[in-house]
């Protein structure tokens, strides 16, 4: 018999008061195969990749408990497209424990869909092939563009069915991310005035994700201006890639600040603010232009159940609660600059002119039902030609040609190098998105005919976004009428 690989688990979670977690088993599954496995992940996580992907099958089907793992369901609450539901949980991922990568971070290792806990509620505590393979492919898309996120470790198909309005082929999913803890972890102790676990949950993060806060005078508001950063920062990046979360409630949001549940989740094709691809945001709450606003009302909600621990004055903690709150808009605003400043290639050096500039370029490319990402990577192009245009990319190319004109004039007036320029450009507009209707092409393919083949392609392409990769050009390309995908499902 081969030896099992010792994972380095220590799992300071489970070691959190009673009131955190459920302790409960994985469900195992009837024939379970390995689909992907992450093995550069795998090493960042100082694991043994050869051992794991050997026991693949068997380890992240959660039919065979992972040595050392002490899985666990962990508790939290949450705003649901704005209602408030005090106890969520996770009702389908289970927490296998936690690692110390190569950089001494702490890391989660979780099983989404390997079966029942006791927040399951009416949920089968599974997950189908599709949606599975979807969050693979977009959260590790979402690293390689640079975006905090959580990452796919594994997934694998089960060989049973989960029901959903038809039957599907199942699959489990392994989630890696710097934390689970979410604002609906706070929200879950503050419904039940339970004060103590507030600061136990406080300390946890603080110690886990801003140790820099130990010893501050008050760390708690401390904690809440450093998340409520860290989230304007993730929005601006997310708006820089055109990404949609497609369900920002707050027990979607990591005290982290990484992305995390790629549900119904889309990039967008043609720039236009109020895009929504999500099938049950029907109200358009998470358009991919109210997402600043959206993350806003998530830091307000992580302040209201924060209020008990902020301050022992009341007064003074709403006071300072609404003082953060405030700040997010003006922090989102600083990222946002810095990341369209970027995209557009201008340098530190702002002009009075250059907000106007900006604005001038989002709504034209809005009225010529532009492609976001390719019209940013030919914007790249155009930087160091000096007659490149974007091209047939505008309904009415025209329209862009006095823009062209004010663009290459400010840009003159800074030393940068057009080559310089526009290879700088490239590494913050990318080539390769995941375009729904590959992502969509790829999950059909695999989980109604059983082939895998697209998705793996689609998956090395996406490894490297901004890389031109000639022979994937047709990876780039925004859909062809009939091709568009108007709608995502989770
Ligand atoms: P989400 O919309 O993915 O953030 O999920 C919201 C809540 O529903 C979370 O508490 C999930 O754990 C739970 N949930 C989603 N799908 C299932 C399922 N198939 N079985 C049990 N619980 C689920
Ligand atoms: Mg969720
Ligand atoms: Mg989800």
């Amino acid at each position: 018999a081969e030896t099992s690989p010792v994972l380095p688990f220590d799992n300071s979670y489970a070691r959190l008061p009673e009131a955190f977690f459920a302790p409960v088993e994985p469900t195992p599954v009837a024939a379970p195969r390995l689909v992907r496995f992450n093995r550069p992940l795998a090493e960042e996580l100082g694991l043994d990749a050869d051992a794991l992907e050997r026991h693949g099958a068997a380890y992240f089907s959660g039919n065979v408990p992972l040595p050392g793992s002490l899985p666990l369901a962990m508790a939290y609450a949450g705003h649901q497209f704005g209602q408030f539901v005090p106890q969520l949980g996770d009702g389908r991922a289970i927490l296998l424990g936690e690692v110390i990568d190569r950089e001494g971070s702490r890391r989660d290792i979780q099983l989404k869909g390997a079966g029942p806990t006791p927040f399951s509620r009416r949920g089968d505590g599974r997950a189908a092939l599709g949606p599975v393979l979807r969050e693979y492919i977009i959260s590790e898309a979402m690293h390689a563009l640079g975006v905090p996120t959580t990452r796919a470790l594994a997934a694998v198909s089960t060989g049973q069915p989960v029901y959903r309005e038809r039957a599907l082929p199942g699959a489990v999913f392994t989630r890696v991310a710097a934390s689970h803890v979410r604002v609906g972890t706070f929200q879950f102790f503050a419904a039940r005035g339970d004060k103590a676990n507030l600061r136990v949950l406080a300390d946890h993060v603080i110690g886990r994700h801003y140790p820099e806060l130990e010893g501050a005078e008050k760390p708690y508001l401390a904690l809440l201006d450093a998340v409520a950063e860290r989230q304007a920062g993730l929005i601006a990046k997310w708006l820089g890639v055109g990404f949609i979360h497609g369900v920002m409630n707050t027990d979607n949001m990591t005290i982290s600040g990484e992305t995390i549940d790629f549900g119904p989740c889309a990039f967008m094709d043609r720039y236009d603010p109020r895009t929504v691809y999500s099938s049950i945001d029907r109200g358009g709450r998470y358009a991919f232009g109210n997402q600043p606003m959206i993350g806003q009302w998530n830091i307000a909600r992580l302040a209201e159940a924060m209020l008990p621990i902020l301050d022992d004055d009341e007064d003074k903690a709403v006071e300072a609660a609404n003082a953060a709150v405030a700040r997010f808009m003006d922090r989102f605003q600083e990222h946002w600059k810095a990341t369209i400043r970027a995209k557009l290639g201008l340098g530190d050096k702002e002009e009075e002119a250059d907000q106007e500039l900006i604005r001038d370029l989002l709504v034209t490319l809005y009225e010529g039902k532009a492609d976001y990402t390719l019209a940013f990577r030919r914007l790249a192009d155009a930087a160091e030609k000096p007659n490149a245009t974007l091209g047939t990319l505008l309904e009415n190319p025209d329209a862009l040609s006095p823009w062209l004109a004010a663009w290459r004039a400010r840009l003159s007036r800074e030393e940068t190098p057009p080559a310089v320029r526009a290879a700088a450009m490239r590494r913050v507009n990318p080539a390769f998105i995941p375009r729904n209707h590959k992502v969509e092409e790829a999950l059909t393919a695999a989980a109604d005919h059983g082939d895998f083949s697209l998705f793996m392609a689609l998956n090395d392409v996406l490894a490297k976004p901004y890389e031109d990769q000639p022979r994937f050009a047709a990876y780039a390309e925004p859909p062809k009428p009939g091709e568009e995908i108007t709608a995502t499902f989770c």
